[in-house]
């Protein structure tokens, strides 16, 4: 089959568009919906799959367009079997994606932009600032990526790789309900989890959805000079306003959140500070993740001893508030993701 040598890509055409073309093309209308099909339920990646097509008109298609699905640029594989691949898009971005399996589940990590405008003080994306958010098309072809190179089917997606979901609302609900179809992959809403550092803005339309996708927010510290420090993108969004918009997100949705609180020695994980978070968790639906700090080599900022980790869970626990330890091992889908390249840097203790 004659190639394209053009450089575009047909799914980046609208529905408006495909019915066009295919009319230019003199084929019937229907014709149009089987091709939006394929692109956008099945998520096919070359013509030659559309086997429902006549073989004359996906040549034609062909000619004109290409797929132009991310490229792999390197691969690192740790020993629990998850898998770190660096892809780069057809505008020579990359970014980080891992698939994690676990017996016979496979969840995957996807960035949502290529670097992040936040600048928070811990994360290694955060310090090179925000190159550009990614488009839902870009977010589904990490998922099939990994779905390919697995050969397995995906059974849930975190949006905790690069950047920050919510700067990037549109595209990523788009993403999200792209995987949610149950025409395509058909990852349960419930198995979606969107991260982010607490745009208020964005928490309240995410609440708004009608899908019961799953929010994680990256407290990081219930105090509030601390968490200006650490995460100085957030600043005007307070945590007295991230509270009220977290009860009213829990009362809205009758969902729970979960908290994620990567502990940092000496800075989130003194007695004040968890007597905070106990008193910021109480009276929310909310479930903590407990994580120790990835080091990030030429950083101030050091892991707190696991021995403060367990500590501060027994307290959580004590006062009926749900905490899970996640470990940084690949096989741990909340822990994998935020700094993908701490996290899954093989050589490091062979994970
Ligand atoms: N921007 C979103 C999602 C991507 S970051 C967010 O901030 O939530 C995914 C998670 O990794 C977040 O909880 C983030 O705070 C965390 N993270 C970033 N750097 C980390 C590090 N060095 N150690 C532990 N967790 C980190
Ligand atoms: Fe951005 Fe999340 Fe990293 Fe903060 S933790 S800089 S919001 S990716």
């Amino acid at each position: 089959m004659q190639r394209s040598t053009t450089t575009r890509d047909i799914r980046s055409l609208s529905v408006d568009d495909l019915q066009e073309l295919t009319e230019s093309l003199g084929q019937p209308a229907f014709r149009a919906k089987q091709l939006r099909e394929w692109l956008f339920n099945k998520n096919v990646c070359s013509f030659d799959e559309m086997t429902n097509l006549p073989k004359v008109f996906r040549e034609q298609l062909a000619e004109r367009y290409r797929f132009n699905v991310p490229e792999e640029l390197t691969k690192q594989v740790s020993k629990d079997g998850s898998r770190k691949y660096l892809l780069q898009f057809s505008d020579g971005v990359s970014i980080e994606t891992v698939g994690m399996p676990n017996k016979n589940r496979l969840a995957v990590c996807i960035s949502t932009q290529a670097g992040c405008a936040m600048g928070c003080a811990f994360c290694a994306t955060g310090m090179s600032g925000l190159t550009r958010s990614l488009t839902a098309r870009e977010m589904v072809d990490q998922v099939l990526h990994v779905a390919a190179d697995f050969n397995e089917r995906v059974t849930s997606v975190v949006f905790m790789g690069q950047g920050e979901p919510l700067a990037n609302f549109d595209e990523t609900v788009k993403a999200l309900r792209m995987l949610n179809d149950p025409d395509g992959l058909g990852i349960g809403a419930r198995h979606l989890t969107v991260s982010t550092c607490g745009i208020i803005p964005g928490i309240k339309r995410f609440a708004e959805l009608d899908e019961q996708f799953t929010l994680a927010i990256s407290l990081h510290s219930a105090i509030q000079q601390t968490r200006n420090q650490l995460m100085p993108g957030v600043k005007k969004f307070t945590l007295l306003r991230l509270h009220e918009a977290l009860q009213s997100y829990t009362e809205k949705t009758g969902r729970r959140p979960s908290y994620e609180y990567a502990m940092i020695d000496g800075v989130n994980d003194t007695n004040p500070e968890m007597e905070a978070l106990i008193d910021f968790c109480q009276g929310t639906l909310c479930h903590v993740n407990l994580i120790q700090l990835n080091d990030i080599s030429d950083s101030p900022l050091k892991p707190s001893p696991i021995e403060k980790v367990e500590v501060l869970q027994r307290r959580l626990m004590m006062h009926g508030v749900e905490t899970t330890i996640r470990n940084s091992r690949g096989t741990d889908i909340d822990a994998a993701c935020g700094q993908l390249k701490q996290r899954f840097s093989v050589p490091r203790g062979g994970r």
